[in-house]
């Protein structure tokens, strides 16, 4: 453009042209080498472009396919997880409706207890799910009360009790305990997922051990159960979203979610999780949650 004030020097990148820089000379016309010197120059910037473009490309592209990961893992772990209890729900009432009368009462009250039995534990499925995108959208709000530890797990050992009256729950709560920063309700479902997990990984005939102690400025509260406990290299990943030990049981059903939800709770309420396994002759597994508590008014 030999009419305009300023001289126009394009960013070329492999991609094409990335941008324009105009450079007004003054009254002198550049020199030869002014001249070499700023095309030498565009080039560098040229070079930085492209670089950040495609560094912003690859970025993309690995958001894009962790999504991609996280939705499948949890399509995957959705049909799953609900499908199996559903279809066992079906086949249940089906089966009552066809034989109705022709089935002895032991028969009936038995599918029965299967209808209420996997209800409940879509449910219980579903409410985990909630819980953890109400975590992660920050859409749950911590309430910062008082709370005492002693009562909360007493509350979700009761719970645990009515879910599964045939397993044996030990309790040793140490007496005062102070109270800790929080949300009663989050905290009752971080330690009932707890008990979840132990009831899940380990023989129905072994105890499972909770208790509430005061250590060192601390409240900590283990949940430990006889089941074969977790690799080492295990002890972490456990408390990532969606994973599941590989050739663990296999049968147990489960999102992956619930000790990601317990640490988030236990992150919120200013304390942390963290397991370890064997408890005891190379066998177990033991939760420890840890609290600060409450600074003394
Ligand atoms: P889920 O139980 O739904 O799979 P969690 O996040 O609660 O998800 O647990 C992740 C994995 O950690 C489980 O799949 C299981 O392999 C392992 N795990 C958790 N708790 C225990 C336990 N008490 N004993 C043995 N393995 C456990």
């Amino acid at each position: 453009m030999p009419n305009a004030r300023f001289q126009y020097y394009p960013l070329k990148t492999p991609h094409g042209i990335a941008g324009v820089v105009g450079i007004r000379p003054g009254e002198a016309k550049l020199s030869a080498e002014a001249q070499r010197m700023i095309e030498a120059l565009m080039d560098q910037v040229s070079t930085a472009l492209e670089r950040t473009i495609l560094a912003d490309e690859a970025a993309d592209a690995r958001a894009s396919a962790e999504g991609e990961k996280l939705r499948s893992a949890l399509l995957s772990s959705i049909s799953h997880d609900l499908r199996t209890p559903l279809s066992s729900i079906v086949g249940s009432v089906t089966t009552l409706r066809s034989l109705d009368k022709k089935m002895t009462k032991p028969v009936r009250d038995d599918l029965l207890a299967n209808i209420e039995e996997e209800a409940s534990r879509l449910s219980r499925f579903v409410a985990n799910l909630l819980d953890m995108t109400k975590i992660e959208g920050g859409a749950v709000k911590l309430g910062k009360e008082p709370v005492d530890v002693a009562d909360v797990v007493a509350a979700a050992v009761r719970r645990a009790r009515q879910t599964w009256p045939q397993r044996e729950i030990v309790t040793k709560i140490a007496p005062a305990v102070p109270p800790v920063a929080g949300d009663a309700a989050l905290l009752e479902q971080l330690v009932f997922n707890l008990l979840d997990n132990a009831h899940k990984y380990s023989p129905a005939e072994s105890p499972t051990a909770v208790s509430v102690t005061e250590e060192a400025g601390q409240i900590v509260l283990r949940v430990a159960d006889e089941g074969p406990g977790i690799a080492q290299d295990e002890l972490e990943r456990i408390f990532e979203k969606f994973y599941r030990v590989k050739g663990g049981d296999g049968r147990s059903p489960g999102t992956g979610l619930g000790l990601a939800i317990c640490r988030g709770i236990a992150n919120a309420m200013g304390g942390s999780i963290h397991a370890e396994s064997p408890v005891s002759k190379r066998r177990g597994t033991r939760l420890v949650v840890r609290f600060p508590k409450v600074a003394s008014p």
